[in-house]
């Protein structure tokens, strides 16, 4: 039985055949595989979308939170507990639509995880609206005429807001893709995977064959500690022309570094000490 086979859980994925999230489940499992993670050291968080639903088919501790609200979940899980390596699977919907406030705050505090954004440029589980990152003038569902909207480059707001570290990938590179997640989970700080993938089903624009003919490698002379390239890079967006890579990534001290508190034992493994709060209660009632 190959290693990562380990990680699934007996849930068969129900996704679309097809879809980028198969990809990202096998990444992730491999990952998982070469850098040690199990439920000992591991949590992971989801939002609501089918990208959500990897929680399903992975036999990892897991919590699947309201619709954006996975990186709640996934900064009270670190600090709960900053031993564990934490990640969020949120959606391109979900973290920058629902989620968005909730992102920027991550970033801005430079939370010690690591999120996984499927980007696939539309709401997939409600059966194809304009999401935050749908193309302007791309027809869907909620849009028949046509998105007017400039979509969000969620790389480009992530560094603006304080995250530390920005990569890019495009899911069908299995490979690289387990590459990006392993980096972004050495990373201390707030990480942030922009995980290109295709809803086969309902967004026939960002397609499989649009980003293997659009996307190039960012090469070995380009700095990603220079923060005005790396959001310059942000600004490439078209044919032949979306930077893949580590884009961004400054050695800040994390949230979890800067927390006196946090400095020893995680609080979860902290002694309970029973405290009367009586006369506490006695002041405000
Ligand atoms: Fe994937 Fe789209 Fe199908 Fe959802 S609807 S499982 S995102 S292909
Ligand atoms: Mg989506």
């Amino acid at each position: 039985m190959r290693p990562e086979k380990k990680l699934e859980s007996p849930v068969t994925p129900n996704w679309c055949p097809g879809c980028g999230d198969f990809a990202v489940w096998q990444a992730f499992k491999e990952a998982a595989v070469d850098a040690g993670w199990s439920s000992r050291n591991t949590a992971v968080a989801a939002g609501i979308g089918c990208h959500g639903h990897i929680v399903n088919f992975l036999k990892i501790v897991a919590f699947e939170g309201l619709h954006g609200r996975a990186l709640p979940v996934a900064t009270g899980i670190k600090l709960a507990n900053h031993d564990l390596n934490v990640f969020a699977f949120v959606g391109d919907g979900d973290c920058l639509a629902e989620g968005g406030n909730h992102f920027m705050h991550a970033a801005r505090r430079n939370h010690n995880i690591t999120v996984l954004l499927h980007d696939n440029a539309i709401y997939g589980l409600t059966t194809g609206q304009t999401s935050p990152r749908t193309n302007k003038g791309q027809k869907t569902k909620s849009t028949p005429a046509g998105s007017v909207e400039e979509p969000i480059h969620p790389l480009r707001l992530a560094i603006a807001a304080g995250a530390t570290f920005a990569g890019r990938v495009y899911v069908g590179d299995i490979e690289k893709t387990k590459e990006m997640i392993i980096a972004a989970n050495a990373h201390q700080g707030f990480s942030v995977v922009q995980m290109l993938q295709p809803c086969v089903t309902f967004n026939k624009v960002s397609t499989h064959e649009f980003y293997q003919h659009n996307t190039y490698w960012l090469g070995k002379d380009y700095d990603p500690a220079d923060k005005v390239a790396a959001l310059a890079k942000t600004m490439e967006w078209g044919e032949n022309q979306i930077p893949m890579g580590i884009l961004y990534q400054s050695d800040e001290p994390s949230y979890e570094e800067l927390v006196p508190q946090l400095a020893g034992r995680p609080l979860v493994k902290l002694p309970l000490r029973k405290r009367n709060v009586k006369p506490l209660l006695k002041q405000y009632t």
